[in-house]
């Protein structure tokens, strides 16, 4: 993209262009004001001078950034899927769904995943691009507009792997956390990775209070290369390594999301091997019933299996819940969209 997506840039960059083209720098606190309440269409800014929005349209790219294309809402829990086509054609999807806390969205860091998880629908409809910050930013600003309502938590965990997206990923956090802007605590921000250790240091590093989110999804590493070929370059013992630094350096417990396939990775041994890898780190295990889709190898495992793996992890004292599924009738289709909807 040449011009930069208006959402892009933060009150700074906004003040630097006033000032650069004599607009009077109360003018940047007006546009940002737009900016961060989701009104992302210059006519739209009924307060911004006629000559100033030209001038705008000219060096940056404002609705035609991103625009919903489809909306699907569950009939049985009122969760939202939108679908958002990108200036370029590319599409991403996100999901808000309703909680007793209020609404959380489930956000797209790339369009496509280049990680290959043989169980995603994402990975099989291949990698279109990273998304900028504020595309990021975007989804969150575009839905609260939508919902009429303030989203409470962002989880970076629908279409992309964030960390291989980190520069964006960190410009997205520092926009949706801006104090002038969205002004969302850190806490309230997870970031889920498939397991890019290197990247998971850097971001120890930073000490944030940002939640991590590891996918595990398998407790060996044989079983985790058949899944997620980026256990070919990290093992187990380097992954678990990395988050016990993370734990370590920012005392916060750490989430692990386990899918259970049908008489893949759900049986008593798997539970066993699973408590072995885990004993003693301060985590959550958050199981799924994983979902199907079209082409895909595995089936999701059986309510009976589903149960009696919770309950061995509970037996070992290993925290666990299962996943609560929500707008299953919206979501038969998630990461398939794209490549259906892609020109
Ligand atoms: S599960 Fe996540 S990391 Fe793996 S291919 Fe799908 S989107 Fe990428």
């Amino acid at each position: 993209m040449d011009k930069r997506f208006c959402l892009d840039l933060n009150l700074n960059d906004i003040k630097d262009w006033c000032a650069e083209k004599s607009f009077p720098s109360y003018r940047a606190d007006q546009l940002f004001k737009w900016l961060s309440t989701g009104v992302i269409c210059l006519d739209d800014m009924t307060n911004i001078p006629k000559d100033m929005r030209a001038s705008l349209s000219e060096d940056f790219i404002f609705d035609e950034g991103m625009k919903i294309e489809h909306e699907f809402v569950s009939q049985i829990d009122g969760t939202v899927k939108l679908v958002f086509r990108m200036y370029d054609g590319h599409i991403i999807e996100t999901v808000i769904m309703r909680y007793k806390q209020g609404l959380s969205i489930c956000i797209s860091s790339q369009a496509g995943c280049k990680m290959g998880c043989t169980f995603c629908a994402s990975a099989h409809a291949g990698f279109g691009r990273n998304l900028t910050g504020g595309e990021m930013l975007g989804q969150v600003l575009l839905s609260q507009k939508r919902m009429n309502e303030r989203i409470r938590s962002v989880v970076v965990m629908g279409i992309g792997e964030p960390f291989d997206n980190y520069d964006n990923l960190m410009r997205f956090i520092e926009l949706v956390t801006c104090e002038e802007g969205n002004n969302l605590g850190s806490r309230h921000i997870t970031v889920s990775t498939c397991g890019l250790v290197p990247k998971m240091k850097e971001f120890t590093a930073l000490k944030s209070q940002v939640n991590l989110s590891v996918s595990l999804h398998a407790p060996n590493d044989e079983l985790r290369k058949q899944l997620m070929p980026i256990a070919n370059k990290y093992s187990l013992d380097e992954l678990i390594k990395a988050c016990d630094e993370y734990i370590k350096a920012t005392n916060r417990r750490i989430t692990f999301e386990y899918s259970l396939f049908d008489g893949v990775n759900d049986g008593p041994e798997s539970a066993r091997e699973l408590y072995r890898l885990l004993r003693g780190l301060h985590c959550h295990v958050n199981l799924i019933a994983a979902n199907e889709f079209p082409g895909s190898p595995y089936k999701r495992s059986r309510k009976e299996h589903i149960e009696a793996f919770r309950s061995s992890l509970e037996r070992y004292k290993i925290n666990a819940t299962l996943r609560r599924e929500m707008g299953t009738d919206i979501m038969a289709a998630c990461g398939q969209l794209r490549r259906g909807l892609e020109q």
